[in-house]
């Protein structure tokens, strides 16, 4: 059954942040450990809004009951910690979806203020879905403060009815996706837009990179195409669903494959 993902939002908002002593903190997971190849330093933050039948994070994290929680200068420690030990100053944010409302969103904030006020000249990647940051503005404006900050909103799907087939989310919230870059960028929030590409036709992708030119075209220019890795697992899930793999290779390839 198709679900709401701001209602699912809120949901697992509460499940996997609690505030504690006028702190907050948040859960955390770690799939990607200090020896992933991928560049730069991560932080996974539990919990999710869509429940993409592609998705690599493991079942338990998208909405969790039991975990580690973290403050958010543990959070932001824990970063930090990865980033010298890479040698980098290319952090990321991700999950998960690190952008729920209320106690994480609040937990999320006080964790850039501790990694800005660390480490100058850092750039910090939020990697999102999207799906906040398009249904509320004020979010964004929020993380405009935050100058070392590039938010790169991943999109699953090129249109309505695949965004619904690949996430089971309604299909109406596809909007939300595009609507995020918009408030983005009507905030001055430095952005990127990436693309699951793996279930796309050529042409439905030359499609989506003309709706999204037409919000804002410098973001459209520099897309990044992801492509899946197709696993045994997801081969099966993807029957199971009726979804074709089509493999689409991207033009101008993902920094990274996920
Ligand atoms: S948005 Fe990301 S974390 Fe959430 S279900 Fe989809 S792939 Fe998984």
């Amino acid at each position: 059954m198709p679900f709401d993902p701001i209602h699912l939002a809120e949901k697992v908002s509460r499940v996997c942040s609690r505030s504690t002593c006028g702190s907050s903190e948040r859960m955390v997971f770690d799939h990607r450990d200090f020896g992933s190849p991928a560049p730069g330093a991560y932080i996974n933050l539990a919990g999710c809004c869509l429940r993409c039948i592609f998705c690599w994070v493991p079942h338990h994290a998208l909405e969790p009951h039991e975990g580690v929680y973290l403050t958010p200068s543990e959070a932001a420690s824990l970063l930090l910690h990865r980033a010298r030990r890479k040698r980098s100053f290319l952090l990321k944010i991700t999950g998960g979806e690190p952008v729920l409302p209320g106690t994480c969103f609040q937990h999320l904030k006080a964790m850039l203020e501790h990694v800005e006020d660390a480490l100058k000249g850092a750039t910090v990647v939020l990697e999102t879905n999207g799906m906040l940051l398009g249904y509320d503005f004020d979010m964004c404006l929020d993380l405009a403060a935050f100058s070392s900050l590039v938010v790169r909103v991943s999109f699953k799907g090129c249109d309505e009815e695949e965004f619904s087939r690949l996430t089971g989310a309604k299909p109406e919230f596809y909007r939300l996706q595009m609507e995020a870059i918009a408030n983005l960028s009507d905030a001055g929030v430095s952005l990127r837009a990436s693309l699951v590409s793996s279930f796309s036709t050529p042409s439905s992708i030359e499609l989506f990179r003309v709706k999204l030119s037409e919000v804002y075209p410098e973001v459209a220019k520099e897309l990044e195409l992801e492509e899946l890795y197709l696993t045994g697992e997801l081969k099966k899930r993807l029957e199971e669903r009726g979804l074709k793999y089509r493999s689409y290779r991207a033009s101008k390839p993902s920094p990274e494959w996920i």
